[in-house]
């Protein structure tokens, strides 16, 4: 009960809302809109770090990184099955020249198109496209809540098309990404809570394909064992299109964040007509993998203010070092490296 207490006092203490404007990180306006983040100065400087830090381990990974538009017509999200089912957690429609076009609620579909266009064959396999991406999510107001529930998100993505034998090593080279990105920012406590199908469901609430969840879920189940990556599993709680890693971590006084989730994706490539050319020149289905070890810029940074209590390590704080003057004397603070 104690450190219950002491917990809750730590948290109101760090409130990355409060710490977020004492230190000039971000703002809202009533003129931009409710959830939609504004970043300043500071803010900036923190999210370019991140960025830069993302990059160069994406880059050493193998990714590649694309850009894609902020919006979409009314047919893609047809084909992703956004709509009609995940229209309430978009924005409304804007109508030009006789079609509808919608803001981004995430950047898979785009990036799939841009897969399409590759006309892989088995040997460019595995395909790792990467893109902090702006994506847009109708919160209820009532939901919005600082960073940690916003209308706006940049995210952290990337998209990895493989083929099924290549699946368990790209995702196992996904989750060391994750515990790399664990130990640069000292987070010490975590765990993938893995969601899995349920066969009475089959068809209804999940794709109807037996043997490839089972197949995916025990690929995944056998990475996480390997890696001796912390895990629950819980069923009947996957996408509709493939099993789903929620990770959660726990910040320095050992308050709950979801950060992200990956999703292994066996449906939405073949609604895509995504395909590559096999060795026996054969046209062959891959799996996508989305993933997200940063989650979005807002949930990240609102989760490191309050871990970091706004002591950000030197690398990542926005005023690196300050020199105070006075008649008689000099103080500099420390310097560190950066960890990368
Ligand atoms: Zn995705």
């Amino acid at each position: 009960m104690d450190e219950y207490l002491r917990m809750l006092e730590e948290a109101k203490k760090r409130d990355h809302r409060k710490l977020g404007k004492e230190l000039d990180i971000f703002m809202f306006d009533d003129d931009v809109g409710p959830g939609l983040a504004l970043w300043m100065p500071n803010g900036a400087v923190i999210i370019e770090e991140l960025e830069k830090l993302a990059k160069r381990t994406e880059q050493k990974a193998g990714y590649k990184r694309v850009k894609t538009p902020h919006l979409a017509k009314e047919n893609m999200y047809l084909t992703t099955g956004h709509l009609p089912y995940y229209a309430e957690s978009m924005f409304p429609p804007m109508e030009m020249d006789g079609e509808k076009y919608y803001l981004k609620p995430m950047n898979c579909p785009h990036h799939h198109k841009i897969y399409g266009n590759m006309n892989a064959s088995y040997r460019d396999l595995p395909i790792r496209l990467a893109e902090y991406g702006t994506c847009y999510r109708y919160e209820q107001s009532g939901e919005l809540f600082g960073l940690m529930r916003v209308r706006s998100l940049q995210m952290n993505d990337a998209h990895i098309y493989c083929t099924e034998e290549q699946f368990a090593d790209e995702f196992r080279a996904v989750n060391e990404m994750y515990l790399n990105y664990f130990k640069i920012f000292g987070i010490e406590k975590y765990v993938m809570r893995f969601s899995t199908h349920s066969a009475e469901k089959l068809g209804k609430k999940y794709v109807d394909n037996a043997v490839l969840w089972k197949k995916t879920e025990d690929m995944v189940r056998n990475v996480l064992i390997d890696s001796k990556i912390p895990y629950i599993e819980v069923p009947d709680e996957a996408a509709f299109y493939g099993p789903k890693i929620d990770v959660q971590v726990w910040s320095a006084i050992g308050r709950e964040f979801t950060l992200a989730t990956n999703q292994v994706d066996f449906a939405i490539p073949p609604r895509f007509n995504l395909t590559y050319r096999d060795s026996d020149n054969t046209m062959k289905t891959p799996i996508c993998i989305h993933r997200a070890p940063l989650g979005t810029h807002e949930r990240f940074i609102g989760f490191l203010i309050e871990h970091y209590a706004g002591n950000f390590p030197l690398w990542l704080s926005p005023k690196q070092v300050a020199i105070y003057l006075s008649a008689t004397s000099l103080t500099t603070m420390h310097k560190t490296f950066a960890p990368y």
